[in-house]
Protein backbone atom coordinates (compact mmCIF):
# COMPACT_ATOMS: atom_id res chain seq x y z
CA UNK A 1 0.00 0.00 0.00
CA UNK A 2 1.04 3.87 -0.82
CA UNK A 3 2.59 5.71 1.77
CA UNK A 4 3.27 9.40 1.94
CA UNK A 5 5.66 11.28 3.51
CA UNK A 6 6.42 14.70 4.03
CA UNK A 7 9.16 16.40 6.15
CA UNK A 8 11.99 18.60 6.33
CA UNK A 9 15.08 17.53 3.76
CA UNK A 10 18.23 18.87 5.10
CA UNK A 11 22.32 19.00 4.80
CA UNK A 12 22.60 18.18 8.61
CA UNK A 13 26.19 18.61 10.41
CA UNK A 14 26.76 16.69 13.18
CA UNK A 15 29.20 16.32 15.93
CA UNK A 16 29.10 13.31 18.41
CA UNK A 17 32.05 11.88 20.44
CA UNK A 18 33.32 9.75 17.86
CA UNK A 19 33.83 12.32 15.69
CA UNK A 20 32.37 14.82 13.23
CA UNK A 21 30.29 14.47 9.65
CA UNK A 22 29.90 17.90 7.39
CA UNK A 23 26.36 18.74 5.27
CA UNK A 24 25.23 14.99 5.07
CA UNK A 25 22.23 14.56 3.75
CA UNK A 26 19.24 14.54 6.39
CA UNK A 27 16.34 15.52 7.46
CA UNK A 28 12.79 14.31 8.92
CA UNK A 29 11.41 12.98 5.70
CA UNK A 30 14.48 11.22 4.19
CA UNK A 31 15.25 9.01 7.15
CA UNK A 32 11.14 8.01 7.15
CA UNK A 33 11.41 7.65 3.38
CA UNK A 34 14.34 5.26 3.42
CA UNK A 35 13.43 3.33 6.45
CA UNK A 36 9.88 3.16 5.49
CA UNK A 37 11.34 1.94 1.37
CA UNK A 38 12.73 -0.95 2.97
CA UNK A 39 8.53 -2.55 3.67
CA UNK A 40 6.60 -0.76 1.13
CA UNK A 41 7.31 -0.57 -2.30
CA UNK A 42 5.32 2.85 -2.85
CA UNK A 43 6.92 5.34 -0.51
CA UNK A 44 5.93 9.25 -2.29
CA UNK A 45 7.94 11.68 -0.56
CA UNK A 46 7.18 15.39 -0.54
CA UNK A 47 9.06 18.25 0.63
CA UNK A 48 11.32 21.02 0.12
CA UNK A 49 15.32 21.94 -1.43
CA UNK A 50 17.28 24.21 -2.77
CA UNK A 51 19.23 24.38 -5.87
CA UNK A 52 22.13 23.34 -4.04
CA UNK A 53 20.80 20.08 -3.26
CA UNK A 54 22.19 18.20 -6.40
CA UNK A 55 21.57 16.06 -8.79
CA UNK A 56 23.30 12.85 -6.70
CA UNK A 57 21.15 13.30 -3.88
CA UNK A 58 17.79 12.92 -6.00
CA UNK A 59 19.48 10.05 -7.38
CA UNK A 60 19.63 8.83 -4.10
CA UNK A 61 15.86 8.75 -4.18
CA UNK A 62 15.07 7.85 -7.42
CA UNK A 63 17.83 4.82 -7.47
CA UNK A 64 15.46 3.81 -4.54
CA UNK A 65 12.63 3.94 -6.87
CA UNK A 66 11.12 6.42 -4.03
CA UNK A 67 8.61 8.83 -5.70
CA UNK A 68 9.71 12.47 -5.79
CA UNK A 69 7.41 14.49 -7.90
CA UNK A 70 6.32 15.91 -4.72
CA UNK A 71 9.71 17.20 -4.28
CA UNK A 72 10.42 21.06 -4.80
CA UNK A 73 13.57 22.63 -6.06
CA UNK A 74 13.31 25.72 -5.94
CA UNK A 75 16.08 27.96 -8.16
CA UNK A 76 18.33 30.10 -6.55
CA UNK A 77 17.17 28.87 -2.83
CA UNK A 78 19.34 27.02 -0.26
CA UNK A 79 18.17 23.81 1.01
CA UNK A 80 17.44 23.41 5.09
CA UNK A 81 20.06 23.13 7.46
CA UNK A 82 20.76 21.54 10.41
CA UNK A 83 23.70 21.31 13.16
CA UNK A 84 24.22 19.34 16.29
CA UNK A 85 26.15 17.90 19.03
CA UNK A 86 26.01 14.70 20.61
CA UNK A 87 27.73 14.47 24.32
CA UNK A 88 28.42 10.82 25.71
CA UNK A 89 25.46 10.62 26.72
CA UNK A 90 24.00 10.39 23.80
CA UNK A 91 20.15 10.76 24.65
CA UNK A 92 20.44 14.48 24.25
CA UNK A 93 21.74 16.55 22.23
CA UNK A 94 21.98 20.21 21.47
CA UNK A 95 21.34 21.69 18.47
CA UNK A 96 23.76 24.61 17.22
CA UNK A 97 22.58 25.67 14.17
CA UNK A 98 18.87 26.03 12.51
CA UNK A 99 18.66 27.86 9.19
CA UNK A 100 14.87 26.96 7.53
CA UNK A 101 16.50 28.39 3.86
CA UNK A 102 13.56 27.52 1.57
CA UNK A 103 11.40 25.45 4.23
CA UNK A 104 10.94 28.82 5.99
CA UNK A 105 7.97 29.35 3.11
CA UNK A 106 7.56 25.76 2.48
CA UNK A 107 3.86 25.42 0.52
CA UNK A 108 3.26 21.46 0.74
CA UNK A 109 1.78 20.87 -2.87
CA UNK A 110 0.00 17.08 -3.18
CA UNK A 111 0.60 16.12 -6.53
CA UNK A 112 -2.66 14.72 -8.66
CA UNK A 113 -0.82 11.12 -7.79
CA UNK A 114 -0.53 10.87 -4.34
CA UNK A 115 -3.54 12.18 -3.37
CA UNK A 116 -5.04 8.38 -2.91
CA UNK A 117 -1.75 7.34 -0.43
CA UNK A 118 -3.56 5.96 2.04
CA UNK A 119 -0.88 5.89 5.05
CA UNK A 120 0.47 8.89 5.58
CA UNK A 121 3.24 10.14 7.79
CA UNK A 122 3.51 13.83 9.35
CA UNK A 123 7.43 14.39 9.89
CA UNK A 124 8.53 16.92 12.07
CA UNK A 125 7.70 20.04 10.45
CA UNK A 126 5.17 23.47 11.04
CA UNK A 127 2.08 21.52 12.76
CA UNK A 128 -0.13 24.16 10.33
CA UNK A 129 2.02 22.51 7.18
CA UNK A 130 0.98 19.12 8.47
CA UNK A 131 -2.92 19.76 8.52
CA UNK A 132 -2.58 21.34 5.29
CA UNK A 133 -1.11 18.29 4.06
CA UNK A 134 -3.80 16.16 5.59
CA UNK A 135 -6.33 18.69 4.00
CA UNK A 136 -5.58 17.34 0.59
CA UNK A 137 -5.37 13.78 0.75
CA UNK A 138 -8.59 12.50 -0.01
CA UNK A 139 -9.36 8.85 2.39
CA UNK A 140 -6.22 8.24 4.54
CA UNK A 141 -6.08 5.29 6.19
CA UNK A 142 -3.99 5.99 8.78
CA UNK A 143 -2.14 9.22 9.46
CA UNK A 144 1.01 9.51 11.33
CA UNK A 145 2.36 12.58 12.92
CA UNK A 146 6.07 13.11 14.73
CA UNK A 147 6.49 16.55 16.41
CA UNK A 148 9.02 18.23 18.38
CA UNK A 149 10.27 20.63 21.17
CA UNK A 150 10.13 23.37 18.98
CA UNK A 151 6.54 23.28 17.76
CA UNK A 152 5.35 22.20 21.34
CA UNK A 153 7.02 25.41 22.83
CA UNK A 154 6.51 27.73 19.98
CA UNK A 155 3.19 26.69 18.26
CA UNK A 156 1.04 24.62 20.97
CA UNK A 157 -2.40 25.88 19.97
CA UNK A 158 -1.65 24.68 16.26
CA UNK A 159 -0.33 21.56 17.00
CA UNK A 160 -3.35 20.90 19.21
CA UNK A 161 -5.36 21.69 15.92
CA UNK A 162 -3.48 19.17 14.15
CA UNK A 163 -3.19 16.65 16.51
CA UNK A 164 -7.14 16.91 16.51
CA UNK A 165 -6.53 15.22 12.80
CA UNK A 166 -4.33 12.66 13.42
CA UNK A 167 -4.44 8.89 14.65
CA UNK A 168 -0.97 7.89 15.85
CA UNK A 169 1.21 10.18 17.40
CA UNK A 170 4.86 9.53 17.86
CA UNK A 171 6.94 11.33 20.30
CA UNK A 172 9.75 11.09 23.01
CA UNK A 173 9.30 10.99 26.69
CA UNK A 174 10.22 14.92 27.21
CA UNK A 175 8.07 15.79 24.65
CA UNK A 176 5.20 13.88 25.85
CA UNK A 177 5.45 15.39 29.75
CA UNK A 178 6.12 18.95 28.40
CA UNK A 179 2.92 18.21 25.78
CA UNK A 180 0.71 17.32 28.98
CA UNK A 181 2.24 19.01 31.76
CA UNK A 182 2.18 15.44 33.13
CA UNK A 183 5.19 13.80 34.26
CA UNK A 184 3.89 10.53 34.54
CA UNK A 185 4.09 8.73 31.45
CA UNK A 186 0.81 6.69 31.93
CA UNK A 187 -0.95 9.98 32.76
CA UNK A 188 0.65 12.09 30.12
CA UNK A 189 -0.37 8.84 27.55
CA UNK A 190 -4.46 9.29 28.59
CA UNK A 191 -4.08 13.74 28.36
CA UNK A 192 -2.43 13.24 25.05
CA UNK A 193 -5.08 10.49 23.94
CA UNK A 194 -7.43 12.98 24.29
CA UNK A 195 -6.18 15.13 22.22
CA UNK A 196 -6.77 13.11 19.24
CA UNK A 197 -4.85 10.54 18.52
CA UNK A 198 -5.93 7.26 19.98
CA UNK A 199 -2.77 5.37 19.41
CA UNK A 200 -0.27 6.97 21.07
CA UNK A 201 3.74 5.62 20.83
CA UNK A 202 6.52 7.18 23.96
CA UNK A 203 9.77 6.73 22.66
CA UNK A 204 12.25 6.23 25.37
CA UNK A 205 15.83 6.81 23.31
CA UNK A 206 17.88 3.58 24.07
CA UNK A 207 14.95 2.56 26.05
CA UNK A 208 12.46 1.39 24.39
CA UNK A 209 9.17 2.63 23.22
CA UNK A 210 5.71 2.13 24.73
CA UNK A 211 2.56 1.75 22.54
CA UNK A 212 -0.54 3.11 23.98
CA UNK A 213 -3.93 1.56 22.76
CA UNK A 214 -7.54 0.87 23.78
CA UNK A 215 -6.22 -2.13 24.14
CA UNK A 216 -3.70 -0.93 26.86
CA UNK A 217 0.15 -0.79 26.59
CA UNK A 218 2.64 -2.87 25.32
CA UNK A 219 6.55 -1.96 26.05
CA UNK A 220 9.42 -2.63 23.04
CA UNK A 221 12.53 -3.19 24.44
CA UNK A 222 15.23 -1.34 22.99
CA UNK A 223 18.27 -3.24 21.61
CA UNK A 224 21.72 -2.90 23.67
CA UNK A 225 24.14 -1.82 20.52
CA UNK A 226 27.67 -1.85 21.35
CA UNK A 227 28.49 0.83 18.04
CA UNK A 228 26.52 3.62 18.26
CA UNK A 229 28.06 6.48 15.98
CA UNK A 230 24.97 9.31 15.61
CA UNK A 231 21.63 8.95 16.76
CA UNK A 232 20.61 11.72 14.49
CA UNK A 233 17.60 10.33 12.46
CA UNK A 234 16.33 7.79 15.01
CA UNK A 235 13.44 8.58 16.07
CA UNK A 236 12.17 9.40 12.15
CA UNK A 237 13.50 5.61 10.95
CA UNK A 238 11.77 4.61 13.81
CA UNK A 239 8.25 6.01 12.28
CA UNK A 240 9.55 4.73 8.88
CA UNK A 241 9.82 1.47 9.68
CA UNK A 242 6.32 1.38 11.51
CA UNK A 243 4.58 3.54 8.97
CA UNK A 244 6.29 1.04 6.29
CA UNK A 245 5.70 -2.11 8.07
CA UNK A 246 1.59 -1.24 8.38
CA UNK A 247 1.31 -0.31 4.74
CA UNK A 248 3.00 -3.75 3.93
CA UNK A 249 0.00 -5.18 6.04
CA UNK A 250 -2.38 -3.00 5.32
CA UNK A 251 -3.92 -3.27 8.57
CA UNK A 252 -3.47 -1.65 11.97
CA UNK A 253 -4.70 -4.28 14.31
CA UNK A 254 -3.06 -4.55 17.96
CA UNK A 255 -0.60 -7.13 16.60
CA UNK A 256 0.49 -5.27 13.43
CA UNK A 257 0.75 -2.09 15.73
CA UNK A 258 3.09 -4.22 18.27
CA UNK A 259 5.25 -6.10 15.60
CA UNK A 260 5.38 -2.63 13.61
CA UNK A 261 7.03 -1.21 16.67
CA UNK A 262 9.53 -3.30 16.55
CA UNK A 263 10.63 -3.13 12.80
CA UNK A 264 10.68 0.28 13.54
CA UNK A 265 13.11 -0.04 16.51
CA UNK A 266 15.03 -2.40 14.51
CA UNK A 267 15.64 -0.04 12.06
CA UNK A 268 16.63 2.75 14.18
CA UNK A 269 18.80 0.31 16.08
CA UNK A 270 20.72 0.21 12.72
CA UNK A 271 20.77 4.16 11.26
CA UNK A 272 22.70 4.59 14.50
CA UNK A 273 25.72 2.58 13.77
CA UNK A 274 27.02 4.97 11.07
CA UNK A 275 26.62 8.89 10.67
CA UNK A 276 23.87 9.97 8.70
CA UNK A 277 21.29 7.98 6.68
CA UNK A 278 24.57 5.50 5.63
CA UNK A 279 23.78 2.64 7.10
CA UNK A 280 20.17 2.90 5.75
CA UNK A 281 21.25 2.64 2.15
CA UNK A 282 22.93 -0.96 2.56
CA UNK A 283 20.78 -2.76 4.70
CA UNK A 284 19.65 -6.37 3.35
CA UNK A 285 15.85 -7.97 4.37
CA UNK A 286 17.91 -10.72 5.62
CA UNK A 287 19.72 -8.04 8.09
CA UNK A 288 16.09 -6.83 9.46
CA UNK A 289 14.46 -10.03 9.58
CA UNK A 290 17.64 -11.12 12.17
CA UNK A 291 17.29 -8.26 14.07
CA UNK A 292 13.51 -7.90 14.03
CA UNK A 293 14.06 -11.50 15.70
CA UNK A 294 17.07 -10.59 18.18
CA UNK A 295 14.36 -7.81 19.24
CA UNK A 296 11.93 -10.67 19.94
CA UNK A 297 14.64 -12.85 22.07
CA UNK A 298 15.59 -9.83 24.18
CA UNK A 299 12.68 -10.59 26.31
CA UNK A 300 11.72 -14.11 24.91
CA UNK A 301 12.02 -16.76 28.24
CA UNK A 302 12.05 -20.51 27.09
CA UNK A 303 11.04 -22.36 30.61
P1 LIG B 1 15.63 12.97 14.83
O1 LIG B 1 17.04 12.68 15.23
O2 LIG B 1 14.86 11.75 14.47
O3 LIG B 1 14.93 13.84 15.82
O4 LIG B 1 15.68 13.84 13.49
C1 LIG B 1 16.83 14.48 13.04
C2 LIG B 1 16.53 15.27 11.77
O5 LIG B 1 15.60 16.32 12.05
C3 LIG B 1 17.77 15.92 11.23
O6 LIG B 1 18.15 15.26 10.03
C4 LIG B 1 17.39 17.39 11.01
O7 LIG B 1 17.70 17.82 9.71
C5 LIG B 1 15.90 17.44 11.25
N1 LIG B 1 15.48 18.64 12.00
C6 LIG B 1 16.09 19.22 13.06
N2 LIG B 1 15.40 20.32 13.47
C7 LIG B 1 14.32 20.44 12.65
C8 LIG B 1 13.23 21.38 12.56
N3 LIG B 1 13.09 22.44 13.38
N4 LIG B 1 12.30 21.18 11.58
C9 LIG B 1 12.42 20.12 10.75
N5 LIG B 1 13.42 19.21 10.78
C10 LIG B 1 14.37 19.36 11.72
Amino acid sequence: MSVLVVGSIAFDTIETPFGRSDDTLGGSSTYIALSANYFSDNVNLVGVVGSDFGDQNLRLFQSRDINIDGLQVIEDGKTFRWAGKYHYDMNTRDTLDTQLNVLADFDPVIPHQYQQCKYVCLGNIDPILQRKVLGQISRPKLRICDTMNFWIEGMLDELKKTLEEVDLLVINDSEARELSREPNLVKAARVIRNMGPKILIIKKGEHGALLFTDNGVFAAPAYPLESIYDPTGAGDTFAGGLIGYIAKQDDFSELTLRKGILYGSAMASFCVEQFGPQRLLDLSHLEIEDRFQSFLDLSQIND
